[in-house]
């Protein structure tokens, strides 16, 4: 997949193509990355790429000119790719837009600066506007970013089974079940006694139900809106029990009742 992105700081994309994850996709040739300065396109001999709004008002404008000589030398690099402008404005970034652009042969990425780009831009050089979510940016290079990283991890290959994106969480709309390493004690808290029985079968199951119990607490709108199979139904009616059980209890024989009757202290 192509990545190419216009922006008036380019070096801004250095570090980020040399790190990690989008390092080793491009070492593999998974993905090809670069970025064009959009001050390249200006026609002043200042290169200049701002002016000031018609109609007034504070702030300045990308001005449409160089915007359009880049997005066209990105379009003769890589035709088949889609030319997104990055705004607050746009469709709301989330995992599954990150599949759909992940199959793409390739994203022109448009990052705009001050108040924005010319409307002529997004009415007749765009294909897509992405916003990566309701806050304003000072520009569109780190939108940018967060999109072809989100994207490059999503292309066959580029994780390889030792981090598969399958199991992510949003990759079947639940967050992903609770993660512990060594030490088996820390600060005197134990991990999770399944996960070291070495019973796959159980382990499975106690990561499909602390999935769901966190999806649950934390983000419910992602459950409300997902067909549940007959055993993610039996792992939530059976935490429903557990906590009438406890709410039943404690009504009837106070919080004692549990422990026993013993009180510590
Ligand atoms: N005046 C614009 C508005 O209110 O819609 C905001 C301009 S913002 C300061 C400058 C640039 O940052 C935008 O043109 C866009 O490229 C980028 N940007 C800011 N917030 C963004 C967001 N949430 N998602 C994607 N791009 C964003």
């Amino acid at each position: 997949m192509n990545f190419i992105v216009l922006t008036i700081f380019p070096e801004m994309f250095n570090p980020f193509w040399e790190h990690g994850i989008i390092r080793r996709a491009v070492n593999q040739e998974k993905i090809s990355v670069s970025a064009i300065d959009v001050r390249d396109f200006a026609e002043d001999k200042h290169h200049i790429t701002d002016d000031r709004p018609y109609g007034g008002g504070c702030g300045m404008i990308m001005k449409p000119e160089p915007l359009a000589g880049a997005i066209r030398a990105a379009e003769k690099k890589a035709p088949l790719s889609k030319k997104i402008l990055l705004t607050p404005q746009g469709r709301r970034f989330d995992q599954s837009v990150a599949q759909e652009f992940a199959s793409l042969d390739g994203l022109i990425l448009v990052c705009g600066r001050y108040e924005g780009v010319d409307e002529r831009i997004c009415h007749d050089f765009i294909d897509d506007e992405i916003s990566i979510g309701d806050y304003i940016l000072t520009g569109g290079e780190l939108a940018a970013m967060v999109i072809i990283d989100a994207a490059t991890r999503l292309i066959p290959g580029v994780l390889g089974g030792k981090d598969s994106a399958e199991k992510d969480s949003f990759s079947d709309s639940v967050l992903e079940h609770a993660h512990y390493t060594r030490p088996r004690i820390f600060e005197d808290v134990e991990v999770p006694s399944v996960l070291l029985s070495g019973n796959h079968k159980e382990i499975e199951k106690w990561r499909l139900e602390t999935s769901l119990i966190r999806t649950f607490l934390k983000r419910r709108d992602l459950l409300e809106n997902r067909p549940l199979s007959s055993q993610e139904i039996e792992i939530l009616k059976k935490w429903c029990l557990d906590i009438e059980k406890i709410i039943h209890d404690q009504s009837l024989f106070g919080p004692d009742a549990l422990s026993g009757g013993q009180q510590e202290g």
